[in-house]
């Protein structure tokens, strides 16, 4: 059996983590650089305990809250001078996943000069900076994987930093961070952490513990989405089962890169501007749809893991919680369809979609009826 797995990042979650464990953060340097966005930091209430804790181990910090979601190349140079000019030690990401994969391209950029194709082939000469994460979404699992996502504008779409330096050293994970989400950010991150579990487990490259983890994950996630609605009278229970739920899908991809999905959802995001979990939902049930004719019994261990019984269970549920609304052009779906074909991800997918594939894809799921 293959159980290989590397995570490095140390995990501490728990309600209250930040204060109890507040002097790791004095371990990684005497100078941190925060990297966040305009509102989650404050609004979430982290920034204040982070700040806190770092204080109560004589870490000073500067704030850089200017992350946007989906942040671009230019977006993370930006934060980059400034953990130069103030002389960071190490980078803390707080926020969802937009903030947390700038905070990793800071880490990468304080202490190499780097043109962007180099940003994300490498090498890198210098070892980046120490990165610790918090994440204020349930969603991405970027806590803990090697992975920094960023908006390319010049070639019109996302690209992966992917590289074994950019784990985390440290994950704080409380999901009271998450308790003032709005429901529409609560239901995309949670839908991208389903997908992200569901992709690993049928990438060409997991394994069997990849699967074991990603397996998990769904039986926490499955049930919790279930139980959200607008009133947003979300227990804390299952605020941290989303939380860890969605941990478990960033470790198990970490293992296996995502698939299809992610590569056809980049351009719903750059060109209709669809959130990034919102846009992985839209494509998730005909994504599974193509590869169910290949193979059943992955896809039924899948549904059950979320105590589902069949893919229209699962297509109902999306569609309550996520209330789609896109339609595609056939101009849209003829580019969208190139430019997914340029990503890395689409080689995880078994079997490997054809451009005619990924088309009819995009047109069932999104097309013109
Ligand atoms: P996000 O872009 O980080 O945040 C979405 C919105 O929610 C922002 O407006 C943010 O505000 C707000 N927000 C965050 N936490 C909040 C809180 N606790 N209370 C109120 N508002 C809050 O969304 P995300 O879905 O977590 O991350 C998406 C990004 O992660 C994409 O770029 C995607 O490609 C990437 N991603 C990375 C990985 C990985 O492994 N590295 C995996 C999947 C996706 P602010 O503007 O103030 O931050
Ligand atoms: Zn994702």
């Amino acid at each position: 059996m293959d159980l290989s797995y590397q995570m490095p990042t140390q995990v501490i979650f728990g309600k209250g983590c930040v204060k109890k464990h507040g002097d790791i953060f004095g371990h990684h340097g005497k100078k941190a650089l925060i990297v966040t966005g305009k509102n989650s930091a404050r609004i979430s209430g982290a920034l204040e305990e982070v700040c806190a804790a770092l204080s109560s181990v004589s870490v000073s910090w500067s704030v850089y809250d200017e992350i946007q979601p989906n942040p671009c190349i230019e977006n993370v140079r930006d934060a980059a001078d400034k953990a130069r000019s103030e002389k960071a030690d190490f980078i803390i990401g707080i926020g969802g996943g937009s903030p947390m994969d700038a905070a990793k391209a800071v880490a990468v950029l304080a202490v190499n000069n780097l043109a962007d194709n180099t940003l994300f082939s490498g090498p890198y000469e210098k070892m980046p900076l120490p990165v610790i994460a918090v994440p204020t979404t349930a969603g991405t699992g970027s806590e803990v994987t090697p992975y920094s996502i960023l908006t390319d504008m010049s070639n019109k779409t996302k690209k992966n930093l992917s590289h074994v330096t950019l784990f985390p050293r440290v994950a704080f994970l409380d999901a009271t961070y998450t308790e003032k989400l709005p429901y529409e950010v609560t239901v995309n991150t949670a839908i991208d952490a389903l997908s992200h579990s569901v992709e690993s487990i049928l990438s060409r490259k997991s394994n069997a513990m990849s699967t074991m983890i990603a397996l998990e994950s769904l039986r926490m996630l499955g049930p919790a989405l279930g139980l959200l609605d607008d009133t947003l009278t979300i227990d804390f229970q299952t605020r941290e089962k989303l939380l860890l739920g969605a941990m478990l899908g960033g470790m198990a991809i970490a293992q296996t890169g995502t698939t299809v999905v992610h590569a056809m959802g980049y351009s719903l995001t750059f060109f209709n501007n669809i959130d990034h979990g919102k846009a992985n939902g839209l494509l998730l049930c005909e994504y599974l749809s193509y590869v169910q004719t290949h193979n059943l019994k992955k896809i039924a261990g899948i549904l059950d893991a979320m105590g589902m019984n069949s893919l229209e269970e699962l297509q109902s549920l999306i569609n309550k919680q996520m209330k789609p609304s896109l339609t595609l052009t056939d101009e849209e779906i003829s580019l969208y369809t190139e430019m997914a074909l340029m990503a890395k991800s689409v080689e995880n997918t078994v079997p490997k979609p054809t451009a005619a594939d990924i088309r009819t894809l995009y047109r069932k799921s999104l097309g013109k009826l």
